[in-house]
């Protein structure tokens, strides 16, 4: 086991003793939540966290062929066993950012791909669907800063969110800084952009969860209200197949592949153990589900069935 092993393994497990001995964060004074509008949209997805709206907004697809240059993962025949039970050779990645109201904020976790990676770009109008316009979105929380969540943050060269304050952990901004592919974007975000350090608590109801290994600065978020817990999982976990019935595979997305393991398996133990509730914006629409332990393994039990 090297030192980020132990060291990623060790603030998961930490944060799971400190979660479970909190008491809940005491609520900004405001209106309540404004209900979520009904809609016959399949690309919205509301749910309740406590007292918190939330709405899962589909963005887009990514279809990958099991082979060498698009699967990230080089075991080609476990990738494959693996599948065999969904019936599909291919590797789909939905992308689905996720909508937070409640606090007197309306809360936007991860922006899309904005078009790019050979997506629909379907989040404007799944927004829409959801009753939200851009520009009363108050907070962008960011995982970390790949083209398939930080994309939608610009479209046509200005901000998408004009009046959002653009989150995300110290590291990850640095990191994004340097990306030489995502250069365009940098100065347009930059006025609106504050980092934050792991474990802060970003609104009375989220906290910024470290989720070391996928980029240097990968933020999970844990957003709590009353009783109701929810993980988002951000790029912990890209494949409600393959991530976690096969956790220990190296992905060759991920920036630190010891720590982006051992990471997955503390998400997988203490999900399982605590039947928590989790979030993952590339697993099937609407994300929602729970890990459960199989044989010697997990699996992944949606908590809604897909929609097509
Ligand atoms: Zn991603």
């Amino acid at each position: 086991m090297t030192t980020q092993f132990k060291l990623a393994a060790a603030l998961i497990l930490s944060g799971l003793i400190v979660a479970g001995c909190q008491k809940p964060a005491e609520k900004a004074e405001g209106p309540a939540a404004p209900a979520v509008q009904p809609t016959a949209s399949t690309d919205v997805y509301p749910f309740t966290i406590g007292e918190l709206q939330a709405v899962a907004l589909k963005d887009g697809d990514l279809a990958l062929d099991n082979v060498t240059g698009q699967s990230p993962w080089a075991d080609n025949a476990g990738v494959a066993e693996a599948l065999r039970p969904t019936g599909d050779a291919k590797i789909h990645l939905s992308i689905q950012p996720l909508l937070i109201r409640g606090d007197d904020k309306v809360v936007l976790i991860d922006t899309g791909a904005g078009g790019q990676m050979g997506t629909a770009n379907r989040l404007p109008t799944s927004l829409a669907a959801a009753g939200v316009q851009p520009g009363q979105i108050t907070d962008i929380l960011i995982s970390h800063g790949h083209g398939d969540h930080v994309g939608g943050l610009v479209s046509n060269g200005a901000l998408t969110y004009p009046n959002a304050t653009i989150r995300m952990s110290a590291a990850e901004w640095t990191a994004l800084q340097a990306d030489a592919e995502l250069t365009a974007l940098i100065p347009v975000i930059t006025p609106k952009v504050e980092t934050f350090e792991p474990g802060a608590e970003l609104t009375p109801s989220i906290t910024a969860v470290s989720l070391q290994g996928h980029t240097p600065g990968h933020t999970g978020y844990e957003i709590v209200s009353g009783q109701d817990r929810l993980l988002y999982l951000g790029d912990a976990l890209h494949s409600s197949v393959i991530s976690v019935e096969r956790p220990e595979y190296v992905n060759q997305w991920d920036f630190d592949s010891d720590a982006a393991i051992a990471t997955r398996l503390a998400i997988l133990g203490r999900g399982a153990t605590q039947s928590l509730r989790t979030y993952g914006v590339h697993f099937p629409f609407p994300g929602l589900g729970t890990f459960r332990r199989q044989e010697d393994g997990f699996v992944w039990v949606q908590e809604t069935p897909a929609q097509p």
